[in-house]
């Protein structure tokens, strides 16, 4: 069993009654407009069921609607090239058009694109004015595999990247924490900002697939060394795993670094239904993960935090886990993550934390590796070989 506390000296989160927070939706029909065709799992219905639970009687006027606005050229043009928004705009009023062998355009998805960019702007304008505490942005496409000057993945303009500059150079902000806990790796945001030291990059992904990047030893270039922060995984990790992550590795290192503003890509493929994965998270876990996250953002930023939607194919699970989400946002309750972090695999953990601290803790000294004291956080010569191995053989059979 490992011991929580020693190890980092982080403070427990305290327990009892949360707060009430005004929580922002950032939603609009028009989202619907971008469709890729009958079987793809990126589909209108993923939002048709996540604005029916809002209207679920204990939902139902829990929170603040948003309404989202067009990305203006200029924001679009901080990501992607001039060409490529060009390319996308041709789309317009057009049948299906193929950007990659994932990604389709319908007449409308244009305009879906530029609202789920812009609306997510919108969502932290209203946050950074105080309109409300927290805000989720129900928008689609997603946006986290798009490219400088390519479609990926499902995803069309890469909405938090086009946030976070935004974040910077409309609002003032200068330091933007961007956590990725999409069972794909973040690969767009990651090249957005891999040089540059005021937006912190942590992501969680699952190894040996799609987009087959964000390996740990991609850590950032130039200046920006220590500010993208991968922990590729193996399929299997649950709700204990992925918070002894967030606990022991994401909120030291964003504690250090005092973000403005909490930014997430919340993808939902890591939910243990989902037809595209091969992790564990329960409803309960997503939960969790968002306390970490708000604790996070209560003690660097008042509270500053802006979710956006991601992936998440199984529509059942995908509404009951942002059920799960939303309900710890608006402060209906707090989530104990210590009684669910007794359930991850010591061993297991043991070795990812090992990993992860070993190459980044000459960026962040709170990650410094240490054998004594009651919590070792060096793993045992078995152990790393089980870990190493269990590494190489998930290798080959991808
Ligand atoms: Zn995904």
């Amino acid at each position: 069993m490992i011991e929580f506390e020693a190890a980092t000296g982080i403070e427990r989160i305290k327990s009892g009654p949360v707060e009430r927070k005004r929580t922002g939706i950032l939603k609009d029909p028009r989202y619907a407009g971008h469709c890729m065709g009958p079987g793809e799992p990126e589909c209108p219905e993923r939002l048709d069921v996540l604005n029916a639970l809002l209207l679920e009687p204990d939902l139902s006027g829990c929170f603040k609607d948003i309404s989202p606005r067009m990305a203006e050229k200029e924001e679009l043009e901080r990501v992607h090239s001039a060409d490529y928004i060009r390319r996308l705009e041709a789309t317009s009023g057009r049948g299906p058009v193929y950007l990659d062998e994932d990604t389709r355009t319908s007449s409308l998805s244009n305009e879906a694109a530029q609202l789920a960019a812009g609306g997510l702007c919108q969502a932290i304008e209203e946050v950074h004015a105080g309109l409300v505490d927290n805000a989720f942005a129900l928008v689609r496409p997603p946006g986290h595999h798009a490219e400088q000057a390519a479609a990926r993945g499902f995803c069309l303009y890469n909405n938090v990247a086009i946030a976070a500059h935004f974040a910077q150079s409309k609002l003032g902000l200068t330091r933007i924490l961007v956590v990725d806990w999409d069972l794909h790796h973040g690969n767009g945001t990651q090249h957005c900002f891999e040089d540059d030291p005021s937006v912190l990059f942590f992501s969680t992904h699952q190894a040996f697939t799609y987009p087959h990047s964000g390996s740990l030893r991609e850590i950032g270039k130039g200046k920006g060394k220590g500010y993208t922060v991968n922990v590729p995984l193996l399929p299997g990790f649950g709700d204990g795993d992925y918070l002894m992550i967030f606990e022991r590795l994401l909120k030291p290192i964003a504690l250090a670094f005092r973000p403005d503003l909490v930014l997430v890509s919340a993808g939902f493929d890591i939910h243990f239904n989902d037809p595209l994965g091969g992790m564990k998270v329960t409803p309960a876990g997503f939960a969790g993960l968002t306390r970490v996250l708000l604790d996070i953002a209560e003690q660097c930023c008042e509270g500053k935090l802006v979710m956006t939607l991601e992936g998440g194919y199984n529509l059942e699970a995908l509404r009951d886990s942002v059920r799960e989400v939303l309900s710890e946002m608006v402060g209906r309750r707090t989530t104990d993550i210590y009684g669910m972090m007794a359930s991850a695999d010591p061993k297991k953990i043991a070795y990812v934390l090992w990993r992860v601290k070993r190459m980044h803790q000459k960026y962040w000294q709170c990650l410094a590796l240490s054998s004594t004291g009651s919590a070792p956080t060096v793993p045992s010569r078995m152990d790393r070989f089980r870990g190493t191995l269990s590494r190489w053989i998930a290798y080959f059979k991808s």
